[in-house]
């Protein structure tokens, strides 16, 4: 393996975890790099508006607030990058971690931020006709399907919002929920429930999506009577949760059983001294932007402390 670059600080991922592990780390002259991944500013740049961010009392946008993040670490110093961390080597002091298949990077310390990703149903109509009217984003997607009729499957908050989201542009939301009440909060389902053109199948699964070249239906089952039902629709939605990005990690860094980096308790730490987590990839519980942005302050810090007490810094 060929080394291309050595640097001290390695910060994998740009969601507000990341971003804010680099504002802390460039502030401390510990010159982070920074690679963004595939979804450059994370999850939040496929949501629309943030209410719950302390500091921006009439809400922000979640593209533009990550557009913010990024100016932030850059105008700190942090060297943000576009690409993909695509394997590592955690076997030995300094920590491989390869780019884009291609290039490897030693780093002294490395910050994990990369995040989680959208759940999929895996059937095989799903994986069929995904992008010909198959998404997880309604917010990316759901301009397509203006003024037509379309489905979407979940019952949690994000469920719950983007099927209000849908319900402004669309003139019929199905909204298949798997048991008999929903898991978002109170007051989404609330909203959900008094919201005219959302239809609410409960005890409901996806049966099948239909449609040759683009989705045309979806075959609906109700798994206490077995009855089935197909409702016609140009669009269908995936929003039954997440799993965290932490593939290449697998080996080197222990994880709970659905792939959740394990951090000791109170601290940014894993089980590789030197290796550190912020963010969704290690949180399953909280997983907002305020408390990511949170632990990749302390990420930042414990790597510092981690660099100084090495020598490094
Ligand atoms: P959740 O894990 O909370 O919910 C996932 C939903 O999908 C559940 O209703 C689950 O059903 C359903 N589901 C899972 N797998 C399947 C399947 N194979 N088939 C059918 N249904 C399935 O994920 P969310 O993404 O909704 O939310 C994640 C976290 O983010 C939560 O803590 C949430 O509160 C938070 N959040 C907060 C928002 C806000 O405050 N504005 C907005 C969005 C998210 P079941 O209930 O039966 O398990």
């Amino acid at each position: 393996m060929e080394i291309a670059e050595k640097v001290h600080l390695l910060i994998i991922g740009s969601g507000p975890a990341g971003y804010t592990a680099a504002i802390y780390a460039a502030r401390a002259n510990m010159n982070p790099v920074l690679y963004q991944g595939i979804q450059p500013g994370g999850q939040l740049t496929i949501t629309t508006e943030v209410e719950n961010y302390p500091g921006f009392p009439d809400g922000v946008q979640g593209p533009e607030m990550m557009v913010h993040f990024e100016k932030q670490a850059k105008r700190m110093g942090a060297d943000i990058r576009y690409g993909l961390a695509t394997k590592v080597d955690f076997s030995s002091q300094p920590y491989k971690v390869q780019i884009d298949e291609e290039k490897w990077i030693e780093a002294d310390a490395v910050i994990i931020s990369t995040g989680a990703s959208a759940k999929w149903l895996n059937i095989p109509s799903e994986q069929r006709l995904n992008g010909f009217g198959v998404s997880a984003c309604a917010v990316c997607d759901g301009f397509f399907f203006r003024n037509k009729e379309v489905a979407i499957v979940g019952a949690g908050d994000t469920a719950a919002e983007e099927a209000l989201y849908l319900s402004k542009l669309c003139t019929t939301v199905h909204m298949i929920v798997r048991r008999d009440e929903m898991r978002a909060s109170k007051v989404m389902q609330e909203r959900v429930k008094n919201t005219p053109n959302i239809k609410i199948y409960w005890n409901s699964e996806t049966d099948e999506i239909l449609g040759e070249d683009r989705v045309s239906g979806v075959r609906i089952r109700n798994n206490k009577t077995n009855e089935t039902q197909e409702v016609p629709i140009s669009g269908f939605f995936v929003a039954i949760g997440h799993t965290p990005n932490s593939d290449i990690f697998k080996g080197f860094i222990d994880m709970d059983e659905t792939g959740y980096i394990k951090t000791i308790a109170g601290t940014s730490k894993t089980n590789l001294e030197g290796v550190f987590a912020a963010g969704d990839v290690q949180d399953k519980i909280y997983r907002q932007a305020v408390t990511a942005a949170g632990s990749g302050c302390m990420a930042a810090l414990d790597a510092e402390r981690y660099l100084a007490a090495k020598g490094h810094i």
